[in-house]
């Protein structure tokens, strides 16, 4: 029978309306606050110190401000106690080791986290190095990277880890599915390819960690049944980049100016409209990965209060 053109057109049209699922961050995180909350609440009824969070702050980056804000408003969210210690961006790397080896030291501190990036003056590497792994719950530090790629216990870093509770939650298959994870950096893209890839769920993926001089990078997606994009590129995977049915999650969070009273809004690494048209399950920006990265942050605290990670 031959099909006319009204019924192609038809038949394109239903299909188009089948749109993805949400994996909504926004929901879960706020679960998982509550959840830790309800343990604080218990810690303090059983007259215990309650967990402390403490954040270093160097200079006057407002992307650092904004984020160590959000950590603190979280703490006072979940019932965590909370210091904050700001440094001028002229101070020297021996003014923030003596701080670190201070939070390392102080009892009442469970963890604490450097915000990256530092200025120039600062090695990086040094000051990770200087943390204690055992309150490091930003999982930066390489003793607990080697951890989580030897499959041991260890503080996983939040990005990494509120993608796995995303897809743990929604109960998203991921043994023996192709996972291509665009960008390699040391927070996302490559801690992200080492846990998609071990043996536990969610994870049991076959895993192409792709990056910037990978060609032809839709030869990759276009295969993958997950798609995990870390690269701080706005709307870089199209639809037409991916299977049908393909589980996407979008990391990117890019500012792009705009015309509006705030005079920019956030955009991720994925092509919302075009991927949602074909995905099984995708996540927004904002509300998908942002709020669990957050979230995760608490979680680990807990965690090193509870000495859940490193027993003694
Ligand atoms: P990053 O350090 O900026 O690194 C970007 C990675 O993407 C690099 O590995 C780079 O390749 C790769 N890349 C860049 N352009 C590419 C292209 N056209 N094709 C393929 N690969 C490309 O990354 P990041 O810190 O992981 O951040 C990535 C994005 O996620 C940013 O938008 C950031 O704001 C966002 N982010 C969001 C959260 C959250 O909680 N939602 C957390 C962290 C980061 P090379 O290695 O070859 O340079």
């Amino acid at each position: 029978k031959k099909i006319s053109k009204f019924e192609i057109n038809l038949k394109s049209k239903i299909k188009r309306k089948k749109m993805a699922q949400i994996l909504d961050g926004l929901k879960i995180s706020n679960e998982i606050k509550q959840e830790i909350k309800a343990e604080v609440d218990k810690i303090k009824a059983s007259g215990k110190r309650i967990p402390h969070l403490s954040a270093i702050l160097v200079g006057n980056n407002g992307a650092s401000k904004a984020y160590v804000n959000s950590k603190v408003k979280d703490c006072a969210e979940v019932g965590f106690e909370s210091s904050l210690y700001k440094f001028p961006s002229t101070a020297s790397e021996a003014e923030l080791l003596e701080k670190i080896e201070e939070l390392n030291n102080d009892p009442n501190v469970d963890g604490f986290i450097v915000q990256l990036p530092l200025p120039k003056q600062m090695d990086q590497e040094k000051i990770i190095m200087a943390i204690n792994p055992r309150k490091d719950v930003d999982g930066f530090h390489p003793e607990n990277f080697g951890r989580m790629a030897l499959e041991m216990d260890t503080f996983l870093p939040a990005t990494p880890f509120g993608i796995l509770t995303l897809l743990e939650r929604y109960n998203i298959e991921t043994k023996g599915k192709h996972c291509v994870i665009i960008g390699r950096s040391r927070i996302v893209g490559r801690p992200m390819s080492i846990l998609m890839g071990r043996k536990d769920f969610p994870g049991n993926s076959t895993v192409t960690l792709t990056h910037s001089y990978t060609p032809h990078i839709e030869e990759f997606t276009k295969n993958a049944d997950i798609v995990i994009t870390a690269l701080g590129d706005p709307h870089f995977l199209k639809g037409e980049m991916i299977k049908d049915g393909a589980v996407v999650i979008d990391v990117g969070i890019t500012r792009v100016e705009d015309n509006t009273e705030k005079g920019y809004h956030l955009a991720g690494d994925v092509d919302f409209d075009s991927c949602a048209e074909k995905a099984s399950w995708i996540t927004p920006v904002p509300g998908g990965v942002g709020p669990m990265t957050r979230a995760m942050l608490m979680k680990n605290t807990l965690l090193a209060y509870k000495h859940t990670i490193y027993k003694d």
